[in-house]
């Protein structure tokens, strides 16, 4: 592809990845990502080998790899995907569906994927939820969010699972951190790790076992081995500011191979060295409504978006 030779086997290059020096053939990279993936787990404790996992499965090529990843090392890991009822986009969610449902069914058999529909449960879909609770395309993308967030965590907790995994990758990492950065949301760069421990008030421990590498790198392993996925971006994504910031992290990284990486892991090794020390996030108690863990001392911002779009 590149006129590069495969560092390990000298075969012919599939990927050429400038930010680490290194060009591999396509099973020397499956073997690669699949050896890094298993290293960033052990290395940051993500999942111990008594834990049910819970994968977060959109449909698209991160967790879905991650997912295939997840279980090729052994680990017992079922999937939820859910359902957002975004029409838009030509049947958005409705194609997210079809994808992880395909690609569930062609996995081991007893490897469950769980599907929730957001307006079997709640009565409305997420675009009608955010059309009540909240205006704009930004607002929509934090409606969301929360909508996803508070299911996945409400589907571990009660359905036992122990750890909750989703397929963010580096550059989705790198884009929040400099979003955070350049409005020093002092409180959420405390938080953004890529594990975050459970705790005895029903908060699920979270883990991102892709965030280390790039998004290039994720694609380039859902196709090379040969992952079926929903090659469409969310319809509410365009323009959003969090692709803004992917799209500057890209430049630089043109210009200086591994930006992304360093700014990221440079950032996890200041906070273990004490940066951010003290700014410890609210208190977390249980909402009085759904019993989710919350920061706010009412109901906790999922239900306050369902009761502000029951609101006539
Ligand atoms: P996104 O926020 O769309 O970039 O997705 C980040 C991660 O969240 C994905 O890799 C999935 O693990 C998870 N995720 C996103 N959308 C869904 C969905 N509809 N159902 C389940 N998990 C999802
Ligand atoms: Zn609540």
């Amino acid at each position: 592809m590149s006129g590069y030779s495969c560092r390990k086997c000298g075969e012919a290059c599939a990927i050429n990845m400038r930010q680490h020096r290194l060009a591999l053939c396509e099973n020397d990279f499956i073997e690669w990502v699949r050896k890094h993936t298993a290293e960033f787990i052990a290395k940051h404790r993500m999942i111990e080998p008594d834990d049910r996992v819970l994968v977060a499965v959109s449909g698209g090529k991160d967790s879905l790899a991650l997912w295939s990843i997840l279980l090729d090392l052994g680990f017992r890991a079922d999937g939820l995907h859910i359902d957002l009822g975004i029409e838009g986009g030509n049947g958005y969610s409705e194609r997210s569906r079809q994808y992880a449902r395909r690609f569930a069914d062609g996995i081991s058999p007893g490897t469950v994927l769980h599907i929730l529909n957001v307006r079997d449960i709640y009565g409305k879909s997420v675009p009608e939820l955010a059309r009540k609770g909240v205006r704009g395309r930004k607002k929509f993308c934090s409606a969301c969010g929360l909508v996803k967030r508070h299911e996945m965590n409400r589907t571990a907790r009660e359905l036992g699972y122990t750890v909750l995994v989703t397929g963010h990758n580096l550059d989705d990492e790198a884009a929040v951190l400099l979003g955070n950065v350049l409005h020093w949301e002092t409180e959420y760069m405390a938080r953004q790790l890529p594990v975050l421990q459970g705790n005895d008030s029903g908060l699920i421990k979270r883990a991102k076992p892709f965030a280390r590498f790039y998004e290039r790198e994720t694609a380039a392993y859902a196709i090379v081995s040969g992952i079926d996925y929903m090659p469409d971006e969310c319809p509410f994504s365009h323009g959003a500011t969090s692709l803004g910031y992917k799209e500057i992290l890209n430049s630089m990284e043109n210009q200086s191979p591994g930006t992304k990486l360093k700014f990221y892991f440079e950032f996890l090794r200041a906070k273990k060295k004490g940066l951010l020390q003290g700014y410890t996030p609210a208190e977390l108690r249980q909402c009085g409504k759904c019993g989710e863990v919350t920061g706010s001392s009412g109901l906790c911002a999922f239900c306050r978006l369902i009761e502000r779009a029951r609101l006539p």
